[in-house]
């Protein structure tokens, strides 16, 4: 069947004018191709042959630079808005031209995204709609999302946000795929409306399933000229292409208690969470060198019974606000729940078992390897116990031991690390010069 993608191409530009002069933001080049050429081609590429523009200001220049479409092996056709209606209200006007599941492209994101893994998602999950989500290095400032473990989004967070509280850094980047069926109930309606601030949390409300599809695949907005500059010089070198799913990305796995934050005892609530000194800034710089940053955690105190996933998970929202502070985020963070010794008071005897995720184990790092493609040949694991040093002898990978947190003296395993470092920035320091030496 022929897909279809829906481009929103309406916008003006206002901040952009500079560099824009007369055309439409979505013309804006990129080496000397129009941003809307870009995602033209990346639609075709992935199956995508049937593309509604939404056009507005200076609709004239995007419609004589494309025609039909043909030259692209697609098919275009327009819809002309009279008046700006948002994202939402946009694509609910022009309801009637779209096909029973469609893709929405915002016409000033610049993006490398396989499409076809982000439909067949969204076809598999029966999601009303899925939204295209990640974490970014200014959550603070963005509007953000929250999702359950299965990925179904549970809430939105629209700036400004209060103080105090703690966040999940999972941004709706502006990529969605959308059942039309799901939209019916507000086709009537002619008035704005934009898909993060109102349609989507009026759905969620109503009950819609909407799903969070979280990927690191590149994908920025253009809407100023500094973002422009940036990302014009980040694709003049490569980066949206090389940040593909379909290329492995070295990744530094990163203990959490003790290699992150202050090692507790077996922190069971947010509060006692307290990160070391310096590990933002050099997650800050690992995110910067293209690594993927995940997180792979023992938490047998929820077997225990000491505290609860919710807990847990709180504790991690709080460990992603306070990096997101320090425009630092994490891709994954993976906990294992789980505890082999049966018969205290008090545990839930249901995690009490011998799993594949339990550090050394390897079933966290190889779920990670499934969800982003990483190159273990290329990736690091950097922790404060023996367990994480066995636990890198085990996938593969190199080690790191940092002298904080247990600083290796837990004599658990009898396994030496790779290299050894006083903390984690040293550390990572480390790594980002050994990608350099071999990339
Ligand atoms: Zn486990």
């Amino acid at each position: 069947m022929t897909r279809q993608a829906v481009i929103l191409a309406g916008g003006l530009g206002k901040r952009l004018r500079e560099r824009l002069g007369d055309l439409p933001k979505p013309m804006i080049p990129f080496a000397g191709k129009p941003l809307l050429e870009i995602q033209i081609e990346l639609a075709r590429q992935h199956g995508f042959t049937d593309i509604v523009i939404f056009a507005c200001h200076r609709a004239d220049i995007i419609e004589n630079h494309f025609g039909d479409g043909h030259r692209w092996g697609v098919n275009i056709s327009y819809v002309i808005e009279r008046e700006p209606l948002g994202t939402a209200g946009a694509v609910l006007a022009g309801l009637d031209r779209l096909a029973p599941n469609f893709a929405v492209m915002y016409g000033d994101t610049m993006l490398n995204v396989d499409l076809d893994r982000l439909w067949q998602t969204h076809e598999r999950s029966h999601a009303d709609a899925t939204l295209f989500v990640h974490p970014n290095d200014h959550p603070l400032d963005s509007d953000l999302i929250e999702a359950d473990a299965g990925g179904w989004i549970t809430a939105f967070h629209n700036r400004p946000h209060p103080e105090n509280r703690w966040f999940q850094n999972l941004v709706n980047a502006g990529l969605y795929v959308i059942k039309k069926s799901a939209l019916q109930s507000w086709a009537g309606s002619a008035t704005a409306m934009d898909f993060g601030k109102d349609l989507f949390p009026a759905m969620l409300r109503r009950g819609a399933k909407l799903l969070a599809y979280n990927s690191p695949e590149y994908i920025k907005d253009i809407g100023t000229p500094q973002r422009y500059d940036k990302i014009c010089a980040e694709f003049a070198a490569g980066l949206p292409q090389r940040s593909s799913l379909e290329t492995p990305q070295p990744a530094v796995f990163l203990d959490r208690d003790g290699t992150l934050n202050r090692e507790a005892d077996g922190l069971r609530s947010a509060e006692q969470l307290e990160l070391l000194p310096g590990v933002a800034h050099a997650v800050h710089e690992l995110n910067h060198y293209g690594f993927r940053v995940i997180v792979v955690t023992n938490q047998p105190v929820i077997a225990k019974g000491f505290c609860t996933e919710a807990d847990v998970e709180l504790i991690h929202r709080k460990l992603e606000t306070l990096l997101g502070r320090e425009h630092a985020f994490v891709d994954r963070i993976y906990y294992c729940p789980h505890h082999p010794d049966k018969g205290f008071t008090g545990e839930r005897s249901e995690l009490k078992i011998v799993c594949d995720c339990r550090k050394p184990n390897t079933g966290m790092i190889h779920q990670a390897v499934r969800e982003l493609n990483l190159n273990l040949r290329r990736s690091w694991l950097i922790g404060d116990s023996t367990t994480d040093l066995e636990t890198a002898r085990r996938a593969g990978l190199r080690s790191i031991l940092v002298r904080t947190g247990h600083a290796g003296k837990d004599g658990k395993f009898n396994a030496t690390p790779d290299f050894v470092f006083p903390t984690l920035r040293e550390a990572a320091q480390f790594v980002i010069e050994q990608l350099a030496a071999m990339p």
